[in-house]
């Protein structure tokens, strides 16, 4: 019954932030996240086995973004590094007239969450399997979205070379953190300078119910990314910008 319990207050969260969800929308969360845990037996896709921790720790968090105007407003969102869906799929249920692209290193990864959205009936999502150094220079993916999320995947200096390039002038970078936000973000406001953007604020959802140690960082595309943004694949995480 907890599980029940958890899929009720996620609902509510939803509804406190202004997001109605139906039962099939419901039903898509319950379903995915069963999905996953099965899967996980097979092959690795997440560290969270327990569903309760799974509905906080990943749908929770993912969704803690739709209290702000920047996911609102946007109509093309890139999620760079997506592992087992995070926060892509939970922000494709709830915004299917949104398009949404999915990107990850990792060819399996990537293939089994394509199978389990299509399971689920999204019709919003497209999936990359790729580095998002490539894919940043690629014509019809560079300053092509409004808003570009990823989560756990590199420090903001090296995520900003990865992730800026894909922000259309006008747009938003938005990057889940926790841990020293303050410091990361201090530390990485040159890089950020250079690839065109600029820190907007920092952000820490109150999700009512739930305990997230979680903040967004949003961060604005001002400029054009110089076209030598980003670098070969590796060399960002090797070189971080300084
Ligand atoms: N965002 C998910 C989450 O929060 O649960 C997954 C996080 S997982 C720790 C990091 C993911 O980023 C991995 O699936 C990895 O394959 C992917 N990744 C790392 N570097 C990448 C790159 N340069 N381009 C695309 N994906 C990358």
């Amino acid at each position: 019954m907890e599980y029940r319990d958890n899929m009720e207050q996620l609902a509510e969260a939803l509804k406190d932030m202004g997001m109605a969800s139906d039962e099939e929308t419901i039903w898509k969360f319950r379903r995915y996240m069963e999905r996953i845990l099965e899967w996980n037996e097979k092959v690795n896709l997440t560290s969270i086995t327990a569903e309760d921790e799974f509905v906080t720790k990943h749908y929770m968090d993912s969704v803690s973004i739709c209290a702000y105007s920047q996911i609102k407003d946007a109509q093309s969102v890139i999620d760079v590094g997506t592992g087992a869906g995070f926060p892509g799929i939970p922000l494709a249920i709830l915004f299917p007239k949104k398009r949404f692209l999915l990107l990850d290193s990792l060819n399996k990864r990537i293939r089994i969450i394509e199978e389990l959205s299509w399971e689920i009936g999204l019709e919003n999502v497209e999936f990359r399997h790729g580095r998002a150094e490539d894919l940043g220079r690629d014509k019809n993916c560079r300053e092509k979205f409004d808003l570009c999320v990823s989560r756990a995947v590199a420090n903001l200096t090296v995520l900003s070379e990865l992730c800026l390039p894909f922000v259309k002038v006008g747009g938003w970078f938005a990057a889940y953190k926790s841990g020293s936000v303050e410091i990361e973000l201090e530390e990485s406001l040159r890089a950020i300078g250079i690839l065109g953007g600029r820190p907007e604020e920092i952000k820490r959802p109150d999700m009512k119910g739930f305990e997230l140690d979680h903040r967004i960082v949003f961060i604005e595309k001002t400029r054009k990314t110089p076209e030598k943004y980003p670098r070969k694949a590796g060399t960002p995480a090797k070189e971080p910008l300084k």
